[in-house]
């Protein structure tokens, strides 16, 4: 039997909004790892059975909601202009993302002075080229792709399903409700899934946290908190001024809305594996229809990196101020060019920036070992890209919703949330 204040307790915790549970669990996360240093890694169990339980959504989730919001819009014309608007915003965005981060390090000097020695056995990444982009879109073998995780191959697949599907009319309305209620129950298991949230970002940041020495981040100090602050300014100035002026909503309740999603983005550092908790802010905390949410998410975990693109701007030119290259006007442009094309083929999962990092490094002559000089404390900056990512999926998510006609503004503007 369960005591009475067992049962007080409970409720006082269900009464507790998620997000402040979410918020609570880093900053409790923090707090252990400053005490135990090392000793906190006992908890990194739990936050890799939250990360397992929110990537065992990924595929279903992405999936279902896809093939279901595909059928329910029935309009082939309207999915063209939302695949359209979706690309442009991704690309707009990323430009000014790249464009902050190098300002933000022309200015504040990051490299100026340091001296540090490095040696690695860093390889050059190859970008992968457009035609390879394309052909690789379209799946050889549908399961293949599923069981791979491989997200645009799943895209591409779940918009023909959808599509066929709503052609054949009566006919597919036996699958299409089936889909319907696989995708209910998916939601439904995210929502369970998101209960270990506070406890699952508690183990993963209580790690982090007490694997870094101050002796690794101080020298450190005024990179990362470069890199900080342009992620902060992007997602202030760029994402809340569109919201503003394209799309007339009030930036403070996207603010809100995303909160759940920055958090677990910050403690995982994957974009892909937050997106189960994207896909729910975006519709129950932004009143994105399932439809506009199911495709430009999954596209932007894949595709849409403005975080990545920011720090590949401010570290490469933290390096090239470190090592004491003058970079020309030319070089800027080839960062501007080589960081987008590389941010897009980034991979939403920790660490894949640094690779792609040799890609820019390699653009503009500067020597690849440099890139072991941020390696050794990269998790804390792929923490703060990894929010911008998911940020910037949800602002574009959001505007291309509004345009459409797919936003519920009542609970986009409601203020409680989660
Ligand atoms: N970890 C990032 C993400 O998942 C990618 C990166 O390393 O830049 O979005």
């Amino acid at each position: 039997m369960t005591s009475p204040s067992t049962t007080a307790s409970t409720s006082v915790w269900r009464r507790i909004p998620l997000w402040q549970k979410i918020l609570a669990g880093l900053a409790l996360g923090i707090l252990a790892g400053a005490l135990m240093g090392e000793d906190a890694s006992v908890f990194k169990p739990i936050g890799d059975v939250f990360i397992s339980a929110i990537k065992m959504l990924i595929v279903p989730l992405v999936f279902s909601t896809l093939v279901v919001g595909i059928t329910a819009m029935r309009d082939p014309q309207k999915m063209g202009r939302i695949g359209v608007r979706t690309i442009g915003l991704y690309l707009i965005t990323t430009a000014f993302a790249i464009a902050i981060g190098l300002l933000a390090s022309l200015i504040f000097q990051p490299g100026v002075g340091l001296e540090m020695s490095f040696e690695s056995g860093v390889e050059a990444k190859e970008a992968p080229s457009l035609v390879e982009i394309l052909v690789g879109l379209v799946p050889q073998n549908p399961i293949d792709a599923l069981a791979n995780g491989n997200i645009l191959q799943i895209i591409v697949f779940a918009i023909g399903l959808g599509i066929s599907l709503t052609l054949i009319g009566d006919k597919g309305e036996p699958v299409v409700r089936v889909f319907e209620s696989f995708a209910e129950a998916m939601v439904k298991l995210t929502s369970f899934v998101m209960a270990l949230a506070p406890f699952g970002v508690f183990g993963l940041i209580a790690h982090v946290s007490g694997s870094y020495g101050l002796e690794v981040l101080l020298p450190l100090a005024k990179v990362i908190g470069v890199a900080y602050l342009a992620s902060v300014l992007h997602v202030l100035i760029v994402y809340s001024g569109l919201l503003a002026l394209l799309g007339k909503l009030n930036p403070v309740r996207y603010l809100q809305g995303i909160l759940d999603a920055l958090v677990v983005a910050y403690s995982s550092a994957s974009s892909s594996g937050t997106l189960p908790v994207s896909l729910r802010c975006a519709q129950k905390n932004l009143g994105v229809s399932e439809g506009v949410a199911g495709f430009v998410l999954p596209v932007g975990a894949t595709i849409n990196m403005d975080g990545t693109a920011i720090y590949q701007g401010v570290v490469a030119v933290f390096i090239a101020q470190m090592l004491g290259v003058e970079l020309s006007m030319m070089d800027y442009g080839m960062i501007i060019v080589t960081g987008t094309l590389a941010s897009i083929g980034t991979a939403g999962v920790p660490g894949a920036g640094l690779v792609m990092l040799s890609i820019v490094m390699a653009q503009i002559g500067l020597p690849l070992e440099a890139i072991a000089v941020i390696a050794g404390i990269d998790r804390i900056l792929d923490m703060a890209r990894t929010s911008v990512n998911v940020a910037g999926d949800l602002m574009v998510t959001t505007l291309v919703a509004k345009s459409e006609g797919e936003l519920d503004e009542g609970i986009y503007n409601a203020p409680g949330k989660s």
